[in-house]
């Protein structure tokens, strides 16, 4: 058994995990939207945490040491506020701290259905706040619960430029000012069209003229990019998180991860959608998508792939070093000098507090739950 450092992975939603296998509906990442949608419907605090306690449980034992949580579930159905306004955040920050996971939770600003002045859908009700204001000023107060916390990080999160309207990004931006920022950018070609249709700038260079880009932001995505907005975000030394195994079961694109690294941006990995939750599968696929686009097989090596998976993405979320993990040798990796060539998640010895068998009748149990709901 080799010794490794921790992964952090630095951008998810735990609640899709419960998609995982049973939905394969909609042609396009919109279509999928619409299954999503229905499983963030039936979710209430308890059973949230449930699903992210299993989900999480399962990037334990997958090697992952700190998870980057996208949260934008806020409310009860209709958009009630629950009787604690953080209820949803607490139990998957609950959930993280029981499978033994630091979570940096990305609380998302959520205001509006897209640029046109779509209504709301039901689910998104729950997502939203009346103005950035309010949000803010509930973020500011869950952060304030958790200051001092070693192994919680609240930061803050711009869910899309559709999502925020513009008036609003510089207040989102600058709600909690020293912690990390994410942002959900340019996942789509329809948001960079409805974007340039609206604003007459692509959503990088949106979020650039309200200040969004700097050194503690990360741009999640970030797929199709203009050579400008490639050289917004190098100068902005921030992070670009790319989500591999999402973006390609969710048929969004290929990223130009090599140029962004080249420019300035540090790359770190997320598993998104949990669709796959294994950080060498990830790692492979930034290296093995670069390959595709570029023709060429030298865009990533080991070395860069490691940082990405390890310390540039436990600084993305504003933690330190996140411990280690065995790798075992198996029919996989045995002859291999480099596993990041070669491991996957299952060659990862499980920490000793989590039963994997527990995990996966669980997982199998709280899924079920969630479907039997809809
Ligand atoms: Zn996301």
């Amino acid at each position: 058994m080799t010794p490794r450092p921790a992964f952090a992975n630095c951008h998810s939603h735990a609640f899709h995990r419960a998609l995982r296998g049973r939905a394969h509906t909609g042609r396009t990442f919109w279509g999928w939207r619409d299954g999503m949608y229905a499983v963030a419907g039936v979710l209430d605090p308890d059973l949230y945490f449930r699903l992210a306690r299993a989900t999480y449980a399962e990037m334990a034992c997958a090697g992952i040491g700190a998870v980057g949580e996208f949260h934008y579930l806020h409310h009860g159905p209709g958009g009630r506020r629950y009787a604690d306004p953080h209820a949803m955040a607490e139990a998957v920050i609950a959930a993280a701290r029981e499978a033994g996971l630091r979570i940096c939770l990305l609380d998302a600003c959520y205001l509006r259905a897209g640029f046109a002045g779509e209504e709301l859908a039901s689910a998104q009700l729950r997502f939203a706040h009346a103005d950035a204001a309010s949000w803010a000023q509930d973020v500011r107060e869950l952060a304030a619960r958790h200051a001092g916390d070693p192994a919680v990080v609240v930061g803050a999160a711009i869910h899309s430029v559709r999502a925020v309207d513009e008036a609003s990004l510089a207040l989102v931006a600058g709600a909690l000012p020293e912690a990390p920022l994410h942002v959900h950018v340019s996942e789509q070609p329809a948001e960079n069209d409805a974007c340039l249709a609206a604003t007459g700038r692509t959503p990088v260079g949106l979020l650039a003229d309200a200040g969004v880009w700097t050194s503690r932001t990360t741009a999640v995505h970030a797929t199709h990019l203009t050579a400008a907005d490639v050289g917004i975000l190098g100068r902005a030394a921030g992070w670009a998180c790319f989500c591999p195994t999402t973006e390609a079961e969710l048929a969004d694109g290929i990223g130009p991860s090599v140029a962004l690294r080249d420019a300035g941006a540090r790359i770190t990995l997320g598993s998104d959608s949990n669709t796959v939750i294994d950080t060498f599968a990830e790692a492979r696929g930034l290296a093995m998508h670069e390959r595709l686009a570029s023709g060429d097989r030298q865009g990533w090596d080991a070395a860069g792939l490691w940082r990405a998976a390890t310390s540039d993405g436990a600084a993305s979320l504003g933690f330190g070093d996140l411990g280690g993990f065995d790798l075992a040798e198996s029919v996989r990796t045995a002859g291999a000098t480099e596993p990041i060539w070669a491991a996957t998640a299952a060659d990862v010895v499980p920490p000793p507090e989590l039963d994997p068998q527990w995990v996966r009748a669980e997982l199998r149990s709280v899924v079920d739950e969630v479907w039997g709901r809809l």
